[in-house]
């Protein structure tokens, strides 16, 4: 092990919640140290969609399983920048009912809707947030096209991509540098008022005397590939891991109380469909409606669409469905996810290898509202146009007919058969003053720790039931700001 270092603040994790941490903290001249598990990856090796860049940008490639009776993939990034440098880029900001429910159920204070405007105006100033620039493509049009048949409501929904050039690389970096991505704006910046960013830094322990956290000890990966353990000592400590990693680093510390309880998901299910004309979606940015119409419970929105990603969502059924691959050009992907109410945990990996053992069991709700949402995502595509449409469900590899699509509007589908994914995960370390429901109070203090924050998706006391990034950041500027006002 080296020296140790000091800092004044320590942010564990550079993505949405921690970009905006280290940049308020490094703002109000304090010394900070992000350090960051993922590699700086630069943009020249953004949008490379190779299975490279994929183990360079996200957790175990975007393949972290999470148990239950239903198993369910996440995908999240590692990387500096987090999962911002991967995401869709779509912005919300949190429904007011969402937020007088988590005022109602976990007493969050200082979180009302006009107390959080100013945060989220700042964010979105930050990062251009603002409607596609260019004429729609052609996978939205027919999306739009369904909607307008079935009646029902529908957003463009604005994204953090000012001039996207239509690249379709949100997934694998946008290599354009059009998306702002916490690597873009923000971490520089941090970086500009004296943040020392350590990429292939990954912190395995929170170090603590009493009440309070002393530093931590990490694990640096050099460029020769040779691991090196560093202690590094701070005043106060901020976990922005995300919603899986802070749970897990806080518990093997020895912080367990209401942490990774309360696991909290969006499900999501994936339909593609094809079109009679040729959509060429792998070459246009992805879908840019969301239906609200059934929102809070369910959303219809546009997918990634590539050939590796429509051979894995005809995998379901590969035999007989293989063949679609020749017409990978009239096809594009949209997706139902659900706001989950099952149960979920995260807890290290019994294994003791530092790993994360995700769970979360789908809810009868859970899977009521995913049936209803299979069945008007897939009567809008056929409305639309589709000729047949392809949900990601084994026994049930086509719907060719819209009888056939309401069918589950009724009935449940088969749950054992549905191959899930989700990118949207949270809730496992929720805050407010209800100290029977939460991990840390309404500013994301660590209960019974002095000066140990979280400050990322894992804060959220409940699913926000839209694109989370937006409330991440909104309540990490504002937690963040209350930290330096108590100082
Ligand atoms: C493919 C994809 C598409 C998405 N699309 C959208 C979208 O369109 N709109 C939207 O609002 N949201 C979207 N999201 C979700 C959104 O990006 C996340 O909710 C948000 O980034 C969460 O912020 P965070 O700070 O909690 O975590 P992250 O942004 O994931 O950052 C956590 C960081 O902590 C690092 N870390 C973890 N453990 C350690 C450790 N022990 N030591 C050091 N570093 C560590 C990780 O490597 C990671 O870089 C998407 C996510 C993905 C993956």
């Amino acid at each position: 092990m080296t020296d140790s270092k000091r800092v004044d603040a320590i942010v564990i994790g550079s993505g949405a919640g921690g970009a905006v941490t280290a940049m308020t903290l490094a703002g109000a001249g304090m010394s900070v140290a992000v350090l960051e598990e993922g590699a700086n990856v630069p943009r020249r090796e953004y949008g490379k969609s190779s299975p490279e860049g994929m183990a360079q940008l996200f957790r175990r490639s975007g393949m972290t399983p999470i148990l239950g009776r239903v198993p369910i993939g996440f995908v999240e990034g590692r990387c500096v920048g987090g999962s911002t440098e991967v995401n869709s880029g779509f912005w919300h900001r949190a429904p007011r009912e969402v937020l007088l429910s988590w005022q109602s159920r976990f007493d969050l204070q200082g979180a009302t809707e006009s107390e959080l405007v100013p945060h989220y105006e700042w964010a979105e100033q930050r990062l251009s947030v603002s409607p596609y620039p260019g004429e729609w493509p052609k996978s939205t049009k027919l999306f739009q096209r369904g909607i307008d048949a079935m009646g029902w409501a529908v957003r463009e929904i604005p994204r953090t991509a000012p001039g996207c050039q239509s690249a379709n690389t949100c997934a694998s970096g946008c290599a354009s540098g059009k998306k702002q991505g916490m690597s873009q704006g923000l971490l520089p910046e941090a970086k500009a008022a004296g943040a020392n960013i350590l990429s292939h830094c990954r912190v395995k322990l929170l170090l603590r005397q009493g009440r309070r956290v002393t530093g931590v000890l990490a694990e640096i990966t050099r460029d020769n590939g040779s691991v090196e353990l560093v202690r590094i000592d701070a005043d106060h400590v901020f976990v922005c891991a995300g919603a899986s990693q802070t749970p897990t680093l806080l518990r093997q510390s020895g912080l367990r109380y209401k942490v990774g309880d309360q696991l909290r998901l969006h499900p999501m299910l994936k339909l593609t469909a094809r079109f009679p004309q040729p959509v060429n979606a792998q070459n246009s940015v992805l879908p840019l409606l969301q239906v609200n119409e059934f929102w809070p419970e369910i959303s219809l929105g546009g997918a990634y669409f590539s050939s590796g990603h429509l051979a894995f969502l005809l995998g379901d059924n590969w035999p007989q469905l293989s063949m679609e691959m020749e017409h990978q050009n009239h096809f594009a992907s949209y997706y139902v996810a659900v706001r989950g109410n099952g149960r979920g945990s995260v807890r290290p990996s019994a294994l003791g290898n530092g790993d994360t053992a995700l769970r979360y069991d789908l809810s009868v709700d859970d899977l009521r509202s995913m049936s209803r949402g299979v069945a008007r995502l897939a009567t809008l595509l056929l409305a639309a146009g589709a000729e047949a449409v392809y949900p990601a469900i084994r026994s049930i590899p086509v719907i060719r007919t819209e009888l056939d699509a309401v069918r589950w509007l009724t009935e449940l589908l088969p749950a054992k058969d549905l191959s899930l994914t989700t990118v949207h995960a949270f809730s496992s370390c929720p805050m407010g003053e209800q100290a029977g429901l939460t991990a840390a109070n309404s500013y994301g203090r660590v209960h019974h720790v002095d000066n140990l924050y979280v400050n990322d998706a894992s804060m959220l006391p409940d699913s926000p039931g839209v694109n989370p990034q937006g409330t991440v950041m909104a309540l990490a500027r504002r937690n963040a700001l209350h930290f330096v006002d108590s100082l």
